[in-house]
């Protein structure tokens, strides 16, 4: 079968780049839109040429510009967008507004991929302030897709790894402790955790396999579905030591949220439904989703304990 031509938007990200590499990988022709702002940033100009080398195509557009916008989703099949959308970062989700335009007025896309990525923000319209945020946007981008009839996939990837398993799901960490960590409530709900290159190989997989158009792709690989307490208890074989033990309940984490800055009020929201009230495992898939590694059983994912390696 021949192989659908990828545009990724925001492929200089964290995210970004490892589905410009699969993409590549995987024998799509890959085109990497890069905006003119970015200026003299010297480490992404040498992704981009990074990129370059192993046959992807730059594009030079901004978002700023619709005709540009429109020629280059002209050029492929699928685009997939990973725009920034962590506050502590950068959020730009609504940007992705300017993208549906010029993919309904180019009129060739066959399916778009926007920067999702995360928890299902259709199921979190319950979510607490500020952090809903973050679920609110990206479900304005949905009914923008949806109302221009283009075709899409959504991927729920759960929990980055870097981010999650890396701080043994304590917000504000991303190397584990050899000596303490902060369970949050009594650390038993189940969270889902995905390394970000294999989130990208799924996303890759899916954009050519008709049983995802239109659904939404959720990455739940079987042996990663864990609690907190399972994650510290995988480092600590690892590390062949104990770490002492304190915990948060959930009423304190949530009077600590409010003193918080902006960013870390919407971060810390997010960890509150994974880990306290279990937002990513508490519901099944039904007919409008599909699960990626029932899909795509030949990927073998990166198991959390084999993760955690890296930092003994
Ligand atoms: P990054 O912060 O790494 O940014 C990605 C891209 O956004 C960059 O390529 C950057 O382009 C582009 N960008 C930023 N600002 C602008 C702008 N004003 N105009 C055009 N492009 C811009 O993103 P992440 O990889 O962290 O996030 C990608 C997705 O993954 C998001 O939807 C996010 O919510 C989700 N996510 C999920 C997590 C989870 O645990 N489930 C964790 C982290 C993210 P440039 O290089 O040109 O600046």
């Amino acid at each position: 079968m021949e192989r659908s031509r990828v545009l990724v938007v925001g492929g200089t990200g964290y995210l970004g780049r490892r589905i410009v590499r699969a993409s590549l990988d995987y024998g799509h022709p890959t085109y990497v839109l890069h905006r003119r702002e970015i200026g003299v940033d010297i480490d992404k100009i040498q992704m981009l040429m990074s990129f370059k080398k192993q046959g992807a195509h730059l594009v030079e557009g901004s978002f700023t510009d619709h005709r540009i916008l429109v020629d280059a989703v002209k050029q492929v099949d699928v685009v997939i967008c990973a725009i920034s959308g962590v506050h502590i970062r950068s959020h730009q989700i609504l940007l992705q507004l300017k993208l549906v335009d010029a993919i309904k007025e180019a009129g060739n896309i066959k399916r778009f991929l926007p920067s999702e990525f995360g928890t299902d923000p259709a199921r979190m319209g319950h979510a607490i302030a500020p952090g809903r945020v973050t679920f609110d946007d990206k479900m304005v981008v949905r009914k923008a897709i949806e109302d221009a009839g283009i075709p899409f996939t959504y991927v729920s990837a759960n929990c980055f790894a870097g981010y999650f398993v890396g701080g043994l799901c304590q917000p504000g960490h991303i190397i584990p402790s050899r000596d303490s960590v902060c369970l949050l409530g009594d650390g038993n709900v189940k969270a889902i955790f995905v390394e970000e290159d294999d989130i990208a190989v799924y996303t890759i997989k899916t954009i050519d396999d008709p049983r995802t158009l239109n659904k939404t792709l959720y990455i739940r690989p079987p042996e990663n579905i864990l609690s907190q307490k399972e994650v510290v208890e995988a480092w600590e074989e690892l590390i062949g030591k104990e770490l002492s033990k304190s915990s948060t309940s959930e009423e304190d984490f949530l009077t600590n949220i409010k003193g918080q800055d902006y960013a870390s009020q919407v971060a810390l929201g997010h960890y509150y439904h994974v880990l306290y009230e279990g937002c990513l495992t508490n519901f099944e898939i039904g007919d409008e989703g599909e699960e990626a590694s029932q899909l795509y059983p030949e990927v073998v994912y990166t198991r959390v304990k084999d993760y955690l390696k890296q930092y003994v």
